[in-house]
């Protein structure tokens, strides 16, 4: 896998609906936010609670059966 650098674009971006300006982000506007989590490279994802949700596997989601 390659490695998770500071200022590299989350692995999530394209299918992520924050990132897509559907959710609002919380506290900041959508670039900040980018800037802050999305851009940030690992770091800035392991605060993005979205990114912990991608993280989880199906089968451990809350709603999953
Ligand atoms: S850091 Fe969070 S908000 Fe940004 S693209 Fe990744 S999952 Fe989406």
């Amino acid at each position: 896998m390659a490695e998770r650098k500071l200022g590299q674009r989350c692995p999530h971006a394209n299918q992520c609906p924050v990132f897509a300006g559907k959710h609002k982000t919380p506290g900041l506007p959508l670039f900040l936010y980018r800037n802050v989590f999305c851009h940030r490279g690992q770091k800035g994802w392991d605060n993005c609670q979205q990114y912990k949700e991608f993280e989880i596997p199906e089968n451990q989601k809350p709603n999953s059966v």
